[in-house]
């Protein structure tokens, strides 16, 4: 008899002090749980919410194998569909149940989806500094763990701390992070030569543009960098811009990584179809899951183009241990973003607990690093990961106003963040 959804339930943690959302689905089999990532940190009481009023009433009694048709169901049921809350918790039950697939199956997730395609997985981190002397001292750290993809950053993404306001600002602006983006365009490219001169061709280099130029700047600015032969350029527009990237990718050699902020498969369909990118790069909670994940994956490798899914902090080990399960059996795998150590060596500086430790407290089997460059996936059955809730009640979310995203020019206008 195949088991049925006895309960749909969100637990809410922050180890790290940022918010992370978990769906765990309990059967009517004794023991047969999933869990599932439903972590949009900005907005997480609100799907928590979604889960627990609309969501779990849906889905109680539902056979848990039949995954796509739970799927289609829940993005339907509101009528008006799509948008990252939606897909959220959306995500956090598609993901429960492959998780519980796996278990019924006795097999991690790649197994079902074919088979491993390769061993490990290559990532790149993220290295930023004030000055690029800092920069190249945070990339040596990086090579010396034997990472061979770095992206490299000036600042926070080109713009000030929030609550800095630059003196070149218009009189009365309001408290804002502020960019100035062709100072931020001239001091890449300043920072890319001196990067070249001291490694040569021995790392791969990326870099983030966080969709805060305009779509003409981001035209001029992809051709500047082509003499660095960096491995990939991130979000250079924005997804409201998604239809100028074919320009740009004909303009330029430097290969286009786009897409942390797709939220509906219309976002990405432009983009793949004309060859405006060459690695589609969304945020699989954002999106709906593993479901859509792979459907998109599937719609890119037709078009030649690979994958690189988002994978910051503000995403569980749920989702990375489904990420890392994905990669390893994608044909189109191209790279992937990883924030392990170094996301905790950070978070650790403005926490009053150990951040590694809490982690690994609350969550179990998360996907490691190997200090070789390449994330191994746990080989559990299903996703693999556990979550201790009693461990996780000790670090409850907090619902502040989010600042880093009130991201302003030097005039005083909003920019995308
Ligand atoms: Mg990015």
């Amino acid at each position: 008899m195949i088991p049925k959804i006895r309960s749909v339930r969100p637990i809410e943690t922050a180890p790290g002090g940022i918010n992370l959302l978990v769906i765990k689905i309990e059967t009517t089999e004794d023991g047969l749980y999933g869990l599932g990532c439903a972590t949009f940190s900005y907005r997480s009481a609100t799907i928590k919410h979604l889960v627990e009023t609309y969501i779990e009433p849906l889905l109680i009694g539902r056979e848990v194998d039949r995954i796509s048709d739970i799927w289609q169901l829940m993005h339907q049921n509101a009528y008006w569909r799509s948008g990252p809350i939606e897909n959220n918790a959306i995500s956090g039950v598609d993901m429960a149940l492959w998780d519980i697939k796996g278990k019924m199956a006795n097999m991690p997730l790649y197994q079902l989806l074919g088979g491993k395609l390769r061993d490990g997985i290559p990532v790149y981190q993220h290295a930023d500094g004030d000055d690029v002397d800092e920069l190249i001292e945070h990339i040596e750290q990086y090579r010396e763990v034997g990472l061979r993809y770095v992206r490299c950053q000036n600042g926070i993404y080109g713009g000030t701390p929030y609550g800095t306001v630059p003196q070149e600002c218009a009189k009365g602006v309001q408290a804002g992070t502020y960019i100035n983006s062709n100072d931020y365009m001239r001091n890449t490219v300043k920072m890319f030569e001196k990067l070249r001169d001291h490694f040569g061709d021995e790392i791969e280099l990326l870099h983030d543009v966080h969709e805060r130029i305009s779509p003409i700047q981001a035209r001029s600015f992809c051709h500047e960098l082509d003499p660095f032969r960096l491995f990939f350029l991130e979000d250079v527009v924005s997804p409201e811009h998604v239809s100028w990237l074919r320009e740009i990718h004909n303009y330029c050699t430097t290969p286009l990584s786009h897409g942390e902020l797709y939220v509906n498969s219309n976002d990405w369909h432009d983009a793949v179809v004309n060859r405006g990118v060459d690695y589609i790069r969304c945020h699989i909670s954002d999106i709906g899951g593993i479901t859509p994940a792979l459907r998109a994956a599937a719609f890119a490798d037709s078009f030649g183009i690979r994958t690189c899914w988002h994978c910051p902090p503000d995403l569980s080990p749920v989702s990375a241990s489904a990420i890392i399960n994905i990669d390893l059996a994608l044909p189109n795998f191209g790279l992937q973003e990883w924030s392990g150590i170094e996301t905790y060596q950070f978070l650790q500086q403005s926490g009053d607990h150990d951040v590694d430790a809490a982690m690994h407290e609350v969550f179990s089997n998360i996907p490691e690093y190997g200090n070789d460059g390449y994330v191994y996936g746990n080989e559990l059955p299903g996703l693999g990961v556990d979550i201790d809730e009693k461990e996780a009640a000790k670090y409850p979310c907090d619902h502040p106003v989010t600042l880093w995203t009130q991201t302003r020019n030097s005039d005083g206008s909003l920019q995308t963040p």
